[in-house]
């Protein structure tokens, strides 16, 4: 144990029991053969047959009712501004109601709408950090939101990035949505945030709103950030070509969002999977957008890709959730010893033409949500937006 970390008087053990089918996120084993996952103080302990596993002493166990457990679901491509309200479609509790969807993560692409943001460099270095802080100490229904997502502009030091990792940023918001709009200087900087351990992601396609523009593949190649911000789009998306350019000559993330162009989004799958590398597929919601906050949106994608881009759903599941943490760096996201215990149940919903969860979700429906569980602790349980789950999981004994 760090010497910094949180004392706390008695440990917490929740054991889930009686799992279906276990989703672990991993799309080198997306499904294991384990019906019972134990977790203590947040993390998961053990994996496996109930008869394997001490579950002795716990003080929450979970009846799963043989529903799926799967890793919650990550969001890779939020917009937060503060608190959970957005501005966009002046929407109160947009983060809660995607907690509902199954999200308990979230990586900000920036704040970029906040009213006023602050553009010169000591102001969006402020507006950062502050988001940086403001949003880990709330959670809204236990959310993750990891905000404080600068967006470069003309003028930035490499000492402004060194200062703003000090100051606990790991993620700029997407590149070219303030005033770096060339490869040449977007590569400098997203180089010195590599340097200080920032990620950084780009955005690509289209103008998605009045004062932002094109950022096309060559721009998109030369900045060379850690991930291809919504490659379908943010709505508009790029000419076919450059989508497959991009994923054949980049190594980085595919960020494929639900507010983006669904067939370009399509066409990047199936480019990523001609290459054997659907590793780097990743899924975010772009939201809250023109189109509204969508609570459902992970969900909505996984569904829409195994559907139609013929991806077997426990893979599309992965990439809502194991890929998305590999290639950010989370410790979320994969049912495994030492990852964050946080976790949605998911049944087939009710009077589905699918003959079981996964078979309902190729088949391009909706899973109904049960439960969700953050840091191993249960933050909701039946969900108020997804069609009801045929079957549900219980608290036995809190
Ligand atoms: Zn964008």
């Amino acid at each position: 144990m760090s010497h910094d970390a949180p004392v706390k008087s008695a440990s917490s053990k929740l054991v889930i029991r009686n799992i279906g089918l276990l989703l672990s996120g991993d799309l080198e084993h997306p499904i294991l053969e384990a019906d019972t996952v134990v977790a203590i103080d947040g993390v998961i302990h053990a994996v496996g047959q109930e008869r394997d596993l001490d579950t002795a002493g716990a003080t929450t166990t979970i009846d799963a009712k043989g529903t799926a457990l799967a890793p919650g679901l990550i969001d890779s491509h939020v917009h937060p501004v503060c608190g959970d309200w957005t501005p966009r479609q002046n929407q109160l509790g947009w983060i809660d109601s995607c907690l509902h969807g199954g999200v308990t993560t979230m990586v900000s692409a920036g704040e970029v709408h906040t009213p006023g943001r602050p553009k010169d460099i000591v102001g969006l270095k402020a507006m950062a950090i502050f988001a940086q802080r403001a949003f880990h100490a709330f959670r809204p229904g236990g959310v993750k939101v990891y905000a404080g997502a600068p967006v470069l502009e003309q003028g930035m030091v490499e000492d402004d990035f060194r200062e703003l990792a000090a100051a606990g940023v790991k993620f700029l918001g997407e590149v070219g949505l303030g005033s770096v709009k060339d490869g040449t200087t977007g590569r400098r900087m997203v180089t010195w945030a590599r340097k200080y351990g920032i990620q950084s992601t780009i955005h690509t396609g289209g103008p998605s709103i009045p004062g932002s523009s094109l950022i096309d593949k060559d721009m998109v190649l030369e900045t060379d950030a850690d991930v291809i911000g919504h490659v379908n789009g943010g709505h508009t998306a790029l000419p076919d070509d450059q989508i497959v350019a991009l994923c054949e000559r980049s190594p980085r993330a595919l960020e494929i969002v639900h507010n983006g162009n669904e067939r370009a989004g399509l066409l990047a799958l199936r480019t990523a999977r001609e290459l054997k590398q659907l590793h780097r597929v990743i899924l975010g919601t772009d939201s809250p957008a023109g189109s509204g906050v969508q609570p459902l949106g992970i969900l909505r994608m996984v569904s829409m890709l195994s559907s139609l881009g013929d991806v077997p759903a426990e893979v599309a599941i992965c990439m809502a959730t194991g890929n998305t943490a590999k290639m950010r760096s989370l410790n979320c996201g994969l049912i495994a010893a030492g990852r964050e215990a946080s976790f949605v149940f998911l049944d087939t919903a009710q009077q589905s033409a699918g003959r079981d969860l996964l078979d309902s979700i190729q088949k391009g429906d909706l899973p109904g949500v049960g439960m969700v569980i953050t840091d191993g602790a249960v933050s909701i349980q039946r969900s108020r937006n997804t069609p009801p789950a045929t079957r549900v999981p219980e608290v036995v004994r809190a």
